[in-house]
């Protein structure tokens, strides 16, 4: 599956998949560097996918539609009125020939969910997971969020993670802050070290965010070890929320 980025706001990811002249877009947030794209590269607008209702990732689909041959898809209950085929746990799309099952992942938002095309090991994981870290619970519990991390977690460690933020060296700084460990440090260095290029740290991997994602659990601070699994969840969540 051929999947590229398209840069949007500050530092958002509008993920494209393409298959031959037609491309699909997940959470479009902006309609205009979607159709920047769209016009100079010829391409069609085919299906758009949506992970969660907030803006930065819905605020274009009003706009595109008009361009757009196929539907809509995105979560049932999402606030946001654009969704045309409302989606729950298991569900399956079809998009551009490729299927994509629909797994429920609330924390970050009540509605969120992400897709996962089970051929190529590919994850549009929205705000759930981002590289070396988790979405904010502006809505859901920890319970909710821990639950949808470990959901994730236990995909094959080959799996693709498709996130939508550009917020991994922000968050391997946070790691570093909790906890001594050399696979994260070099992971750091080697962000810090792009930075100002054009450079992407994404897509990740599951095997990868197992090394480095201390929300994972995989890998504990040590201080805390005595903690159940959602105590010391919550206790992480809280500590980047105050970093
Ligand atoms: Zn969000």
């Amino acid at each position: 599956m051929k999947i590229f980025h398209i840069p949007a706001f500050h530092d958002n990811y509008i993920w494209a998949v393409q298959n031959g002249d037609f491309i699909s877009l997940v959470d479009p947030g902006d309609a205009d560097v979607s159709l920047d794209i769209i016009k100079s590269k010829n391409l069609i607008l085919q299906d758009i996918l949506i992970t969660h209702h907030h803006y930065d990732h819905t605020g274009g689909v009003n706009a595109l539609k008009k361009f757009m041959k196929g539907k809509v898809y995105g979560p049932k209950d999402c606030i946001f009125d654009g969704i045309e085929v409302p989606l729950v746990e298991n569900d399956t799309l079809k998009t551009l020939g490729y299927c994509f099952k629909v797994l429920e992942t609330p924390g970050h938002t009540l509605d969120h969910i992400c897709f996962y095309n089970q051929e190529d090991k590919i994850l549009f994981c929205g705000d759930t997971l981002f590289s070396a870290g988790c979405g904010r619970l502006f809505e859901g519990t920890y319970d909710q969020m821990h639950d949808s991390l470990q959901k994730i977690n236990s995909l094959p460690a080959e799996t693709k993670l498709f996130c939508t933020h550009e917020y991994t060296l922000a968050n391997l700084n946070f790691a570093l802050s909790q906890i001594n460990d050399s696979e994260i440090a070099k992971e750091f260095k080697y962000l810090e070290s792009k930075q100002g290029e054009s450079f992407i740290s994404l897509p990740t991997t599951i095997k990868k965010e197992r090394r480095i994602n201390l929300f994972l659990l995989e890998k504990r601070i040590p201080e805390l070890s005595h903690l159940s699994d959602l105590d010391y969840f919550s206790e992480l969540r809280q500590r980047k929320d105050s970093f």
